[in-house]
């Protein structure tokens, strides 16, 4: 048999979102490449599944030293996993760079989709979804988070950002100033039990967070 490494989405807060052909592959892979073996074995023991795979880890830290040990792996027929420690594998997270290399050795990628925090928040924000930028996280320094706003300022389509609760107020305020009333939506513990969706114009967005006493938790 030959060997293939397979994409595989694991849920963003539900654990009833693991899918059942997710939960079988990670069962019968020989080596389950993990962002962090932890949460895999969390999410593997609280759904009630076991499996002999090998949980290794695979992230940035440590990608270009794992590569060529699984690309090996996969060489001599074995079927790797790889999981992020939540959502789908390679959208800010690890697993770009293994995918290409199997390519470019001419091995197989295969993938089980899934939950992914930026295509749930899409789906509920009310914005237009016919066309959308996924933009990753806003970049630390206020300069360089300007320079990403004006970047995508001419854009007539949904931009994407990831952002964190810390930061989430001082981001909408550049946005409000530099993009003024645009329509816009925070997605919030998206399937958890404090999802929440805030859709306004931006300056009301802004007024609103502000009013919040605290705003904990992943937001999109
Ligand atoms: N690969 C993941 C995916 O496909 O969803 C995204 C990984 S990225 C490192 C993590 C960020 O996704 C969080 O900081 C947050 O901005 C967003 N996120 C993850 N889970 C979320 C949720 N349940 N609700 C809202 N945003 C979420």
């Amino acid at each position: 048999m030959s060997g293939c490494l397979v994409i595989v989405s694991t849920p963003i807060g539900n654990l009833s979102d693991f899918s059942k052909r997710a939960a079988r592959t990670l069962e019968n892979s020989d080596i389950i490449a993990c962002e962090d073996t932890r949460m895999t074995r969390k999410l593997l023991a609280l759904s009630g599944r076991t499996s002999t795979a090998k949980l290794v880890p695979y992230h940035d830290h440590n990608g270009a030293t794992m590569r060529p040990k699984l690309l090996a792996d996969i060489g001599a027929g074995k079927i790797v996993a790889l999981v992020s420690d939540a959502g789908t594998p390679l959208i800010s997270d690890p697993g770009y760079k293994l995918v290409a290399a199997c390519h470019d050795n001419g091995f197989k990628v295969a993938t089980v989709p899934g939950p992914s925090a930026p295509l749930a928040a899409l789906t509920v924000s009310g914005l237009p979804s016919d066309k959308f930028v996924f933009a990753g996280f806003l970049p630390p320094t206020t300069r360089a988070c300007e320079a990403a706003i004006r970047d995508i300022r001419n854009l007539s389509m949904t931009i994407i950002w990831f952002e964190t609760p810390r930061r989430l107020l001082k981001s909408l305020t550049l946005m409000s100033d530099i993009l003024g009333p645009r329509l816009a939506v925070v997605a919030r513990e998206l399937t958890k039990m404090h999802e929440e969706v805030i859709r306004a114009p931006l300056p009301d967005l802004v007024a609103q967070i502000q009013r919040r006493e605290s705003l904990r938790g992943e937001i999109v």
